[in-house]
């Protein structure tokens, strides 16, 4: 299988991801899955500086819950490990003298303070934003401008040393993204980037592009932000050598906030209320927590499937819902759009009353039993499973299950009193009371006699729904939302409901006179 896709996500554990890494390590998934090839995982966790406790496992265990399973990486293995970069440190070295015996790189020497200068100097001479490069390289501390002697003797004190690229002055650097088409870079633009320091270390750009190479990557589908370290990438291909296996590139649009205006931040989801992590996350620092996805109630489905269409959409169908197995069916880097992707949370919250009114009520029910022991609250199963069937039909979250069914399992204590007031007179009294004595005869208590008993009551006494209905409602559940009132009815079942018509006689007596 020479010749097959290998793919690879590759986070650095900085901090937890946002839905936006979930959705690069969904489309890498999807991408390998179509092409039966290979989804890789490896930590790039090469900057110590940036280091965050957790942030590693945080990131595997939100994949996992979104049904994102890799074939090589942590935890699995495989042929091209260790897949994590502080576990290959060993490796990278020999790639970065490579560069320096080819001449494409060199030893720099230079103080934090020397490059500070240089800055100073530049920025003096009229060059807002000052680089390490082809302009200021030659006025450093180097190997391109000290003696030959200097240089072995500083690597052979073990003096402070960095190994930078040698960006070619004038030179044009393309590549074709399997999103965006050609794009072309100018050398002049760019720096002479670090990519190995004397920490033993190399930098994520010798790193990535070693590793990709390594681990034989077939294409390299990432985030739009990592389109301008591309050329550096491109060129480190060719000086190694490695242009012929040079991965292919597919660079992700950005997913926006709702307006539009920018990049989605974590900031952006507290200002808005909505989660932008796939899961809760405490910052190891600050102590803060930030709601996941998962914690606020999302199906691992319809999470996947919302950002799965931030940035793609299979074209041909009108469809929005997708199971993993179809996304995967369904899935091309051409239908990968180049404009970034807003967010929205009112959809992402349809997704997920979508995803609820297919789930499985007796999945909900279990969920939903454990809110009701919270509550001190106990009922047959069945009784339980069919409210949640109920349910899952008004509701997105099963946190709002207690909310939308109180009254099936408590008497109501208080009634909507603006329809009690507008509604109880003589008249409905009277009629609320034959349909009480009708309804006591009633034995087929089932969703569709109850809703055929009401219509026809309604029809033969010459009323209205409006008559009858609201005031009923009230009366079982004391709130004017809900399910139809022979489906609240039906749930009660037949003693409840007629305690409770009898008790509300009374009760809204009461109310009017009050
Ligand atoms: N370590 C980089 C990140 O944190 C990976 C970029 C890439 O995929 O090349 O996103």
């Amino acid at each position: 299988m020479e010749n097959s896709v290998r793919v690879r996500y590759a986070p650095s554990p900085t901090g937890p991801q946002h839905l936006g890494g979930v959705r690069t390590a969904l489309y890498n998934y999807l991408f390998a899955k179509k092409q039966k090839g290979t989804f890789i995982i490896r930590i790039e966790d090469t900057d110590q500086a940036r280091f965050v406790e957790g942030a590693e496992n945080y990131m595997l265990e939100s994949l996992k819950w979104c049904g994102i399973i890799h074939d090589e990486g942590p935890g699995v293995g495989g042929d091209y490990g260790p897949y994590k970069q502080s576990e290959r440190k060993h490796l990278y070295r020999q790639y970065a003298d490579q560069l320096i015996e080819s001449g494409h790189a060199y030893y720099a020497f230079d103080t934090p303070e020397e490059l500070e200068a240089m800055r100073d100097r530049m920025k003096a001479s009229g060059i807002p934003n000052p680089q390490y490069g082809a302009a200021t390289r030659d006025y450093m501390k180097n190997s391109l401008v000290l003696p030959h002697d200097e240089v072995k003797s500083r690597l052979a004190n073990g003096d402070q040393f960095v190994i930078r690229i040698k960006m070619p002055r004038k030179e044009e650097i393309k590549l074709q993204d399997l999103i965006r088409g050609w794009v072309v870079f100018q050398s002049s633009q760019l720096d002479d980037k670090v990519l190995f320091k004397s920490d033993g270390m190399p930098t994520y750009h010798l790193a990535n592009v070693v590793d990709d190479y390594l681990m034989k990557i077939t294409h390299v589908i990432r985030g739009e932000e990592w389109l301008p370290s591309a050329p550096l990438h491109v060129l480190l291909y060719k000086c190694l050598g490695w242009e012929d296996v040079m991965p292919k590139f597919a660079h992700l649009p950005l997913i926006l906030r709702p307006d539009g205006n920018g990049k989605l931040s974590k900031r952006d989801g507290d200002r808005l209320g909505f989660p932008v992590f796939p899961l809760n996350w405490t910052d190891p620092e600050t102590k803060e927590n930030s709601v996941g996805f998962r914690e606020r109630g999302f199906f691992p489905e319809a999470f996947a499937n919302m950002i799965s269409l931030l940035g793609w959409h299979p074209g041909s169908v009108q469809q929005e819902l997708f199971s993993m197995e179809e996304m995967i069916q369904l899935f091309t880097i051409e239908h990968i759009g180049k404009s970034g992707a807003k967010f929205d949370f009112e959809k992402a919250k349809w997704f997920n009353h979508e995803y609820m009114k297919k789930a499985d009520s007796h999945i909900l029910a279990a969920e939903f039993k454990t809110i009701l022991a919270e509550k001190n609250i106990s009922d047959t199963d069945d009784h339980i499973v069919a409210i949640c069937n109920s349910l899952k039909q008004r509701c997105t979250f099963v946190s709002e299950f207690w909310d939308n069914s109180f009254y099936f399992f408590t008497e109501p204590i208080q009634y909507d009193e603006q329809i009690v007031k507008k509604k109880w007179s003589e008249k409905t009294k009277a009629i609320m009371k034959e349909l009480r004595s009708l309804l006591s005869a009633q034995s087929d208590f089932s969703f569709s006699a109850l809703d055929s008993f009401l219509h026809s009551f309604v029809q033969e006494k010459n009323l209205t729904t409006g008559d009858v209905l609201p005031v009923l409602r009230i009366m079982l559940s004391g709130t004017k939302n809900g399910p139809a009132v022979f489906e609240i009815a039906s749930l009660l079942g037949k003693e409840k409901s007629l305690a409770r018509i009898e008790k509300a006689e009374i009760e809204f007596d009461k109310l009017i006179l009050a």
